[in-house]
């Protein structure tokens, strides 16, 4: 966005003087926001988003909170070694532990969160061995994991057509926008110095004597630290992020709602698509952006008839029960993918003062709530995980 000097109202208003600004209001900027207070409730933070908090990914994804990354665990293993791949999957596993301890507490029934697991289905007997590969890996490594076999997931899951899969027993899933204001009431019940500003997008980002300057039509702020919790729109607001997090969209349907059926959200063809049918009945279904992958990369929250049309299909495809259910809702969001699939988190290597948490590769729910807690521990100069910092690319 470009703001003329006409339009800059902040030009006649005090700047606003804050010990750090985070910009963006998704599950990353409340979860910043929320162990920032906790650390210090006297520091003054304002949390700057350019639409309502929740308007990005975190307000348009799935609800799935699942462990590990976007490709299946052996695979994991072969990039990072045994070592780091269980280190990655225990820091999803305690991301979930928090939310439960901090957030979810006794209201799971009002965020309807279900602690029921995930599957990952195969199409081809191929993905299946290369499943069952990933679930000894994982058995060896006291994750618990259960295979399901073609006759268990038609009976389990209500689902066609898929020759085997696994069950990761620890996944759970959520409404992701109960969830968010729930974190924002808990930071808003707490005495602390955190002011939420909606409809404040950033334009510009400058420096004065020291500090930086967040500039908003609306208001300018001012402080020494500043946050990034922009995950794929990082890009559009610092340079640092061009070649490191890329705006990947994703696109979802959901249906009316049907009978339950489904025993747990299920992720099939290598990760890339997923469905789960709600508490409620509804029947949510995305992926298919490998159909497209050049038109999936950008800004835009348009969905687009390809896609679409193949979420229908496979819904036709591999579960009969939804067939006849009208589609009631159809939308995208913009994900950020890192380099190399990790999170990012802590203070930029070009800049000490700018603090990213993001590159969250499709998975935030399942990362991002700790992720806050670590860049807090890397403002204060406690050790954080390797796999995860922001200056593995220094
Ligand atoms: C279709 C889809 C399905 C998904 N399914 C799942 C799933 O089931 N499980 C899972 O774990 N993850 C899923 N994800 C990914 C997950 O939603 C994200 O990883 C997560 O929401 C990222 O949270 P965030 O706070 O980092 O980013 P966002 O929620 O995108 O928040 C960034 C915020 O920054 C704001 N912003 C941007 N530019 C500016 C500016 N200039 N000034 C002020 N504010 C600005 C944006 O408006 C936005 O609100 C899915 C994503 C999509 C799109």
């Amino acid at each position: 966005m470009s703001v003329s000097i006409w339009m800059d109202k902040s030009r006649d208003k005090k700047t606003i003087e804050q010990d750090i600004v985070i910009i963006g209001g998704g599950i990353a900027g409340l979860s910043a926001a929320y162990w920032l207070q906790k650390e210090d409730p006297t520091m003054r933070i304002a949390l700057v988003e350019k639409y309502q908090l929740g308007d990005g990914a975190t307000g348009r994804n799935a609800g799935f909170i699942t462990c590990g990354s976007v490709e299946h665990f052996n695979r994991l293993v072969g990039k990072h070694g045994e070592d780091e791949a269980k280190e990655i999957w225990n820091y999803s596993e305690v991301n979930l532990q928090l939310l439960k301890d901090e957030i979810i507490q006794n209201r799971e029934k009002e965020m309807l969160f279900e602690h029921k697991g995930s599957f990952s289905l195969a199409s081809t007997p191929e993905e299946f061995q290369e499943l069952k590969n990933s679930a000894s890996i994982m058995e060896k490594m006291g994750i618990n994991v259960d295979i399901i076999d073609e006759a268990g997931i038609k009976s389990r899951l209500g689902a066609d057509k898929f020759v085997g899969g696994i069950k990761y027993v620890g996944d759970a899933s959520i409404h992701p926008l109960h969830m968010l204001s729930e974190i924002r009431d808990k930071i808003e019940k707490t005495k602390n110095e955190v002011t939420f500003y909606e409809n404040h997008e950033v334009f510009a980002l400058d420096e004065s004597g020291g500090d930086k300057v967040v500039r908003t039509k609306q208001n300018t702020f001012k402080a020494p630290i500043v946050v990034f919790a922009t995950n794929g729109y990082g890009p559009q607001l610092h340079p640092f992020f061009e070649d490191k997090i890329f705006p990947t969209r994703g696109q979802i349907l959901a249906t009316e709602p049907v009978e339950r059926f489904m025993e747990a959200p299920c992720y099939a063809n290598f990760v890339l698509d997923y469905f789960r049918q709600l508490p409620t009945g509804e029947m949510v279904i995305g992926g298919f952006r490998q159909l497209q992958k050049d038109a999936e990369i950008g800004y835009s929250d348009e969905t687009s008839a390809v896609i679409q049309s193949a979420l229908e299909d496979f819904l036709h495809q591999h579960i009969p029960a939804i067939r006849k259910a009208k589609i009631t809702h159809r939308w995208s969001g913009i994900m950020g993918f890192s380099v190399d699939g990790q999170p990012m988190v802590g203070a930029l290597p070009t800049d000490p003062q700018c603090f990213f948490l993001g590159g969250f590769t499709a998975h935030g729910l399942g990362l991002a709530f700790h992720s806050g807690k670590v860049l807090t521990d890397s403002m204060f100069d406690r050790k954080i995980p390797n796999f995860i910092t922001a200056k593995r690319f220094s």
